[in-house]
């Protein structure tokens, strides 16, 4: 059994998600959730670095 770190349930399986630099254990629910939050927020962020010139992905 392991512990979901965002909701505290406890789950079979841990899913691995990037968020932003780090990696995270979380459940499959929480999962989507911050796969989804993390694609906002590199959209966003790519925003930013395009005002900054910077191109570093893709
Ligand atoms: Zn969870």
């Amino acid at each position: 059994m392991a512990v979901c770190k965002e909701c505290e349930d406890e789950v079979d399986e841990l899913v691995k998600v990037k968020v932003g630099k780090r990696t995270v254990k979380v459940c499959e629910d929480c999962a989507d959730r911050l796969r989804e939050e993390a694609q906002i927020a590199e959209d966003s962020e790519s925003v930013i670095q395009d005002m900054m010139g910077f191109k570093g992905r893709r």
